[in-house]
């Protein structure tokens, strides 16, 4: 995906500060985070977003739970707790169509809508 924004910074033609990489995914700090700990999980080929997941794609969910455990326990998170969110479609909130799990925490997390 030519434009794509994090296929951009996956092939690092755009800066960021990675945390984690490995074969499959790219962990790197969200530019404008929510909680003193805001990484986002991405896979690295293009998935648009949950709903872009099918039987040829599916095996990057456990390579990104995988990861977001990785995240928690080198960002130190993994001892208090962390939230992990997708947004999935506009209706929800996302704003880029690459997949892409929010990672938060270091702080306690009040506020729950579910
Ligand atoms: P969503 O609204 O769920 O699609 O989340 C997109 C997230 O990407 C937002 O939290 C943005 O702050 C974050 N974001 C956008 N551009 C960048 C970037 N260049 N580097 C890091 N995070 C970004
Ligand atoms: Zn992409």
């Amino acid at each position: 995906m030519e434009n794509c924004i994090f296929c951009r910074i996956i092939r690092g033609e755009i800066p960021s500060a990675k945390v984690y990489e490995d074969e499959h995914v790219v962990a790197f700090k969200d530019i404008n985070p929510a909680t003193p700990v805001h990484v986002l999980v991405v896979p690295k080929t293009h998935i648009s977003s949950l709903e872009g997941l099918n039987g040829e794609n599916i095996e990057n969910v456990v390579h990104i739970h995988r990861a977001i455990k990785k995240v928690a326990e080198i960002t130190g998170i993994n001892k208090d707790g962390y939230r992990v969110i997708v947004n999935c479609g506009e209706g929800a909130g996302q704003t880029v169509f690459h997949l892409h799990y929010h990672v938060l925490g270091g702080t306690k997390l009040n506020e729950k809508i579910i």
